[in-house]
């Protein structure tokens, strides 16, 4: 058995980001040294950096199925989402969207119910639209950033168009990670980050369909069609184009070896007493698994993990180091107490079998101890 000697990081949670590749790093690093130019300028070194992210829209339009001016440039997966969603009147959306979306509509929100295998019901969303005529713009999520399920995108989108209201999905948690191509997913727009697939931090795309209404959200220069002003992240967008490529090669295979990861994971854990898995296990997505343990506060358990390396994640905090349940688990029917105990293990391609073995061998010592600990769980007994 493999002992972690060397204090390397065990990473385990890629939804939260994830390493630049090699062949991302070494893309990038002419345009942080020698061809520095601005894109907009007029003499070679500008128009090199021009070329470079001219071919990364184009890679990103192959990878989405879609044309080059479809793709906008961003500063993030955020950006994405809080410019397709500033303008909009009445946006439905499921209760578990991320707080990009959730917290970026200034007009009405309808939210659609999750159900406890972390789906939305595609009638649902029917049922609001024919109730709601004022309703200008729906954005679901290709998957879930805390347990990866994922929804039923083009039943969803073909809803849509038939109402003729506009389709968004935040597929940030999706693209490289399953098969993405938006004709297929009848959606009029899509957000996506790169340092979510081996690409690096600050830089996101909206896909915008041809005709539909896309305000300016960044006013200046021309940059993006004159709709995102400001001189490009030459670097971050050639990353972006390398890494989606990367990403989205041989999803199918890659897919195989998680999947096999992912239930030797499932069946050990789900031996330790008083667990739950969160979220249908086969609509989701195959890096992802959440789990809730009886009478653990998650944040004890990532402690407890870290001080083996192991890095993870729970539910239960979010980044404003708020002590609320997260909305996900509320949004799935989980009581307070259980909402506060989660783990999501979020693998990469770059996991192992040996980290796998690692975590497993670490895990249920800590929970029992943990338990052992926990008044909550004495109470139980
Ligand atoms: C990470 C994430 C975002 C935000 O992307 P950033 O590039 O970090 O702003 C949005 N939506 C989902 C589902 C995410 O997982």
């Amino acid at each position: 058995m493999w002992n972690n000697n060397n204090n390397k990081t065990i990473y385990l949670d890629n939804a939260a980001t994830t390493k630049v590749s090699d062949s991302v790093l070494e893309g990038i690093m002419p345009y942080l040294q020698n061809e520095y130019g601005n894109p907009s300028s007029l003499y070679k070194l500008g128009q090199s950096g021009s070329r470079a992210v001219t071919k990364a829209r184009e890679s990103v339009a192959a990878a989405l199925n879609c044309a080059p001016a479809e793709v906008y440039f961003t500063g993030s997966g955020s950006e994405s989402n809080n410019w397709i969603l500033h303008d909009k009147n009445h946006v439905i959306m499921s209760e578990f969207e991320h707080h990009a979306v959730l917290h970026s509509v200034r007009g009405k929100t309808s939210l659609l119910p999750v159900y406890d295998n972390g789906l939305i019901k595609v009638e649902d969303l029917e049922k609001t639209l024919s109730e709601n005529k004022d309703v200008d713009f729906v954005t679901i999520m290709t998957a879930n950033n805390e347990i990866g399920t994922i929804q039923p995108i083009s039943d969803i989108g073909a809803v849509c168009k038939k109402a003729g209201v506009l389709f968004h999905t935040d597929a940030v948690q999706a693209v490289g990670n399953i098969p993405i191509d938006v004709q297929k997913m009848n959606t009029g727009a899509l957000s996506l980050s790169a340092h979510k697939l081996h690409g690096t931090k600050g830089v996101g795309v909206l896909y915008a369909k041809k005709g539909i209404k896309l305000p300016p959200f960044i006013y200046g220069g021309a940059q993006e069609r004159g709709r995102r002003a400001g001189t490009e992240n030459v670097a971050g967008i050639v990353g972006l184009g390398i890494a989606i490529e990367e990403a989205t090669r041989d999803i199918e295979a890659k897919n195989a070896a998680l999947l096999k990861k992912r239930e030797r994971i499932y069946n050990e854990v789900m031996k330790i007493e008083k667990v739950r898995l969160n979220g249908d296990l086969s609509k989701r997505l195959a890096n992802n698994l959440n789990f809730s343990f009886e009478g653990i506060e998650g944040e004890a358990l990532l402690l407890q993990l870290d001080l083996k390396g192991i890095a993870a994640s729970s539910g239960s905090a979010c980044t404003s180091g708020s002590l609320d349940p997260s909305h996900v688990l509320l949004a799935l029917g989980l009581p307070h107490e259980i909402a506060h105990g989660s783990l999501r293990i979020s693998m990469s391609r770059y996991t192992t079998d040996d980290e796998v073995d690692y975590f497993l061998k670490e895990l249920p010592p800590i929970v029992e101890k943990l338990r052992a600990m926990s008044p909550i769980w004495n109470n139980n007994e």
